[in-house]
C-alpha cells in the first residue's frame, strides 16, 4: 500500500505582496518562523493563472489555453505546511501559547497548578456567559487526544471566537450546537451584534476533488488558477494543483485532519511486485492532484448529491481542461478519487472589522471578518490580539 496525501483545503498560503510592508507583516514573519522550524517550506512549482481556450472550449466544458499561462509574480512567495498544511496552524497555535506564557503546556500534560494550558484538538460545545458582574465565561470543550475523547470545563475572562461565521453565530448566544437558521439575532447586546454580523456573512460551498493517478499526467504546470472568462464564469473548475509537486509530500504526507487528509492506495502492489517496497515506492509513486470546482459548478450541484458522482464530474472536467481527449484518457489510470464538500468556503461579504468588547469579554475574528484568505484570517487574529492587549495594558495602568 502506498500513501497518498491531499491538501484539500488551502493549497498554499502567502503573505500579501500588495501590502507595502508584506515582507515584515506578522503573517510573513510567522511563515519564516515556521520555515525555520521545518514545518513550512516554499513551494517553488510552476504556479500561476491561465485562460480558457476560446477555440476549443464548449460552454462549461473548458479547455485550458496553455499558452496563456502566466506564473505568479516572484514576490508572491507560496508556502505549504510540511508534511501537510495542518502542520502550520498547529505550529502557530503552539508558538503563540508558549510566547504568551513560556510555562504553557498542552492541556492534560501534567501542567503545574495555575500554569496556562492549550489544546489544539478541542471543540467548544457550549459557551456560557458570566452569571454575575465580574464573573467568568465558561466553556465546555470536547477534546480529542491520542484516540481518547474527553470533556473539560474551562473558565475564562476573555473568549476569542475564531471560527467560521456560521460557527461563530451559533456559539455567540451560548446555546451550544444547533442549525444556524435556529439562531435568533439580538442586536441589543455585544454578543448579539457579533452574532448578527456573522449571520449576515454569505459563504460559498466548494467541492474539492482529490484524485491520484498511477502515472504522472506530465502536465506542464503544478498549479493553475483559471481566469474568469470574458463571457463570465470559469467553467467547472477554478483551481487545480499537483499536490505531489509540493515539498515533503512524496511518499504520502501522513497525518491529516484540518486542511489535509491522507489515504491509502489499495490498488498498489499489483502484478510485478518484487516485494522491495522502497524501490517500488520510488518508481511508481502515484501523482496526487487537488481540483476545486468553480463557484458556478458548486452552486449547481444539488444539495445531497452523492460525493462519488461529483468526483466523476470534476474528474471529467479536469481531464477536459487539460485537453485529454478519449484516446489519451484510455491510458490514464486513476488509483484514488474522492470529492469533499466545504460548506462554508470563501466568505463573500467579509465584515471588514474584528470584534472585541472589554465589558462583555468577548472577541471574534476569522476570515469572515477580513477576507477570504489565510493571511486575512491571520491578520484578523493579530488585529483582535492588539485590541485586547491594549485594553489589558490600560487596565493594568489604572
Ligand atoms: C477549498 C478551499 C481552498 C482554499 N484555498 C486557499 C488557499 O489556497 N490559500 C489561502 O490562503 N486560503 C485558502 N482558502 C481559505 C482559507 O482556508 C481560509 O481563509 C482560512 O482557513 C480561514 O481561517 P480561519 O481561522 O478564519 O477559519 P478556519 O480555517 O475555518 O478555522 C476555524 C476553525 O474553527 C474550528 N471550529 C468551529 N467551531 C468550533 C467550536 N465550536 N469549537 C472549537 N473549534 C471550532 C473549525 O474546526 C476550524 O478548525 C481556502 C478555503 C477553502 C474552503
Amino acid at each position: 500500500m502506498r500513501g497518498l496525501s491531499f491538501d484539500h483545503g488551502a493549497s498554499y498560503v502567502s503573505a500579501k505582496p500588495s501590502d507595502p510592508k508584506w515582507k515584515a507583516s506578522p503573517f510573513a514573519r510567522a511563515l519564516r518562523a515556521a520555515e525555520k522550524a521545518g514545518v513550512a517550506a516554499r513551494w517553488r512549482g510552476d504556479v500561476g493563472v491561465a485562460d480558457a481556450d476560446a477555440a476549443t472550449s464548449r460552454g462549461d466544458d473548458v479547455v485550458m489555453d496553455e499558452g496563456s499561462f502566466e506564473a505568479f509574480p516572484p514576490e508572491k512567495e507560496l508556502f505549504v505546511g510540511v508534511p501537510t498544511m495542518a502542520a502550520l496552524p498547529l505550529f502557530i497555535a503552539e508558538t503563540l501559547a508558549r510566547a504568551t506564557k513560556p510555562e504553557a503546556s498542552h492541556l492534560g500534560d501534567n501542567a503545574a497548578v495555575g500554569a496556562p494550558e492549550y489544546a489544539t484538538n478541542a471543540f467548544v460545545q457550549t459557551l456560557t456567559e458570566p452569571q454575575y458582574p465580574g464573573g467568568r465565561w465558561n466553556l465546555t470543550a470536547r477534546i480529542r487526544d491520542g484516540g481518547h475523547v474527553w470533556y473539560k470545563s474551562i473558565d475564562a475572562d476573555i473568549v476569542i471566537v475564531a471560527t467560521s461565521a456560521p460557527a461563530a453565530a451559533i456559539l455567540m448566544p451560548w446555546r451550544g450546537l444547533g442549525s444556524v437558521d435556529d439562531v435568533e439575532v439580538d442586536d441589543e447586546t455585544f454578543t448579539g451584534i457579533v452574532q448578527g454580523a456573522a449571520h449576515g456573512v454569505e459563504a460559498n460551498a466548494c467541492w474539492t476533488l482529490c484524485v491520484a493517478f498511477e502515472k504522472s499526467l506530465d502536465a506542464p504546470f503544478d498549479g493553475v488558477m483559471m481566469r474568469e472568462r470574458p463571457e463570465g464564469g470559469y467553467g467547472k473548475i477554478a483551481w487545480f494543483c499537483n499536490n505531489s509537486s509540493k515539498p515533503g509530500r512524496k511518499g504520502g504526507g501522513g497525518g491529516g485532519g484540518g486542511w489535509a487528509y491522507a489515504a491509502d492506495d489499495d490498488a498498489g502492489g499489483g502484478s510485478g511486485d518484487d516485494g522491495d517496497d522502497d524501490d517500488d515506492a520510488a518508481a511508481t509513486e502515484p501523482e496526487c492532484w487537488v481540483v476545486q470546482g468553480s463557484p458556478t459548478f458548486c452552486q449547481n450541484v444539488p444539495a445531497g448529491a452523492a460525493s462519488p458522482r461529483v468526483a466523476d464530474e470534476l474528474l471529467d472536467a479536469f481531464l477536459t481542461l487539460l485537453g485529454k481527449d478519449a484516446d489519451r484518457r484510455a491510458s490514464i489510470e486513476v488509483t484514488h478519487k474522492k470529492a469533499v464538500k466545504w460548506k462554508h468556503a470563501y466568505p463573500a461579504n467579509p465584515t471588514g472589522r474584528v470584534y472585541f468588547d472589554p465589558e462583555t469579554g468577548v472577541a471574534a475574528c476569522g476570515d469572515w471578518t477580513f477576507g477570504g484568505r489565510t493571511s486575512d484570517a491571520y491578520d484578523s487574529g493579530v488585529a483582535v490580539g492588539k485590541e485586547i492587549s491594549t485594553y489589558l495594558e490600560l487596565s493594568r495602568e489604572l
